[in-house]
């Protein structure tokens, strides 16, 4: 029996693993966690005989208390305390954005397994969770489809027979599209992604091309391996997840209809495989796998994470964190979709990249980097 406490379960992942927990009696969820969501946790509760359960939001923590009539934990430190008070096997982290970065350093300090939704955590704090994992022992699965995908097309292949991990992107629903033409796009259309259902912030980041940004930083970080080792290929119909090239000249590649409780279910009960009900990619019809390069000029999120990445220190914190306030800004209608490129550019010129050798100067440089962003967004700069 494996005991996996779920941070963000109301959430697109949270949800869908604890449907893959359901279906399997060896993977009991032990705890539950989320921000404000009250009606999300209770129904979450409800489903699962979770022990302990936290809403980050205090208020919203005291009205699901009061309907279950059981204790809540709430405040910052909730999700550190959920995890110490449930000693779960498996801590999924599906909380979004850099708010999920204390809970990866805490399951992977305590020895804990971190299936890592959250990718935010190893782009603004890559180093100081991969000392955890190494500190205390905890290994990282990474949930994120592409890096399921590459790890399971490098098995153990040796280091040196490894040419480049690629890495696969939808494009996003405005692919194709020239820069004068993503001016004037709307929150809505931003939202319509082309073959993945998901939360509205990496949504949005898959419309900007960010997300594929922060996932090559990511690569970078979970496989160890340089940014000129780590290859991005458009592929609109997102059925190759991640490619690995060796040395001989073969491409190892990972298919499979997008569909996120394969990953999920392969973190959750690694190193075994149950099975998921996915639709088989079949035979019976034809159809057709493309593959195109990046447009970096137009989508120039992606060209900003790259070169964060390689800056190196705080510098991918202040990205993230800058991307994170200007997303939100978008979602409120407060700013239009290329002023997020924008705004994540100015932050990277202004704030000042320090080296990234604890928690507080991650907390520093994302602090700074909302900030720079909400002073320009209330300059109108967007
Ligand atoms: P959602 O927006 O659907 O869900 C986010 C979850 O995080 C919700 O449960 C939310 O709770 C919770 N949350 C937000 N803030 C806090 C906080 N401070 N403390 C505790 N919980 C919090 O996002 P997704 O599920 O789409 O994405 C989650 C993560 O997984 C992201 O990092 C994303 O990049 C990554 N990911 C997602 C994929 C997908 O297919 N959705 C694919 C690959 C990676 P509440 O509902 O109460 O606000
Ligand atoms: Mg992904």
């Amino acid at each position: 029996m494996k005991r996996i406490a779920i941070l963000g379960a109301t959430g697109s992942i949270g949800t869908q693993a604890l449907e893959v927990a359901a279906a399997h009696d060896d993977l009991q969820v032990v705890a539950l966690a989320a921000g404000s969501d009250v009606d999300g946790l209770v129904a979450a509760a409800r489903a699962t005989d979770a022990e302990v359960l936290a809403l980050a939001d205090p208020a919203a923590a005291e009205r699901a208390a009061a309907e279950l009539g059981r204790p809540v934990l709430s405040g910052p430190n909730a999700l550190v305390e959920l995890i110490d008070a449930s000693g779960p096997d498996v801590v999924l982290n599906a909380v979004v954005g850099a708010a999920g970065l204390e809970a990866s350093l805490a399951t992977l300090e305590r020895g804990y397994d971190l299936a890592l939704a959250n990718k935010e955590s190893l782009v603004a704090g890559g180093d100081l969770v991969l000392a955890a994992a190494r500190a205390g022992g905890g290994r990282i699965l990474p949930v994120d489809s592409e890096h399921s995908a590459l790890q399971q097309c490098l098995g153990d292949t040796p280091r040196e027979q490894l040419t480049s991990l690629v890495i696969t992107a939808s494009g996003g629903p405005f692919r194709g599209r020239t820069r004068a033409g993503l001016a004037e796009i709307t929150v809505e259309q931003a939202l319509a992604h082309p073959t993945w259902a998901m939360g509205a912030k990496i949504t949005v980041d898959s419309a900007t091309l960010m997300n594929k940004g922060l996932e090559v930083i990511e690569a970078h970080m979970l496989f160890d391996l340089p940014y000129s080792q780590i290859e991005v290929v458009v592929h609109p119909q997102s059925i190759v997840h991640g490619m690995a090239r060796l040395r001989d000249g073969a491409l190892i590649a990972h298919l499979g209809h997008p569909d996120m409780r394969v990953p999920i279910s392969y973190a959750l009960t690694y190193p075994r495989r149950e099975a998921v009900p996915a639709r088989p990619l079949e035979w019976s019809e034809a159809f057709s796998l493309d593959f195109q390069p990046p447009d970096l000029e137009t989508f120039g999120c992606l060209r900003l994470a790259i070169e964060a990445g390689e800056a190196g220190g705080t510098a991918p914190a202040v990205l993230n964190a800058a991307n994170e306030i200007a997303v939100a800004a978008f979602l409120a209608g407060a700013i239009g979709f290329l002023a997020i490129e924008e705004l994540v550019a100015d932050a990277l010129d202004h704030v000042a990249v320090q080296p990234l050798d604890s928690l507080a100067a991650v907390v520093a440089a994302d602090a700074a980097a909302r900030a720079r962003v909400e002073v320009r967004i209330g300059e109108g700069a967007a």
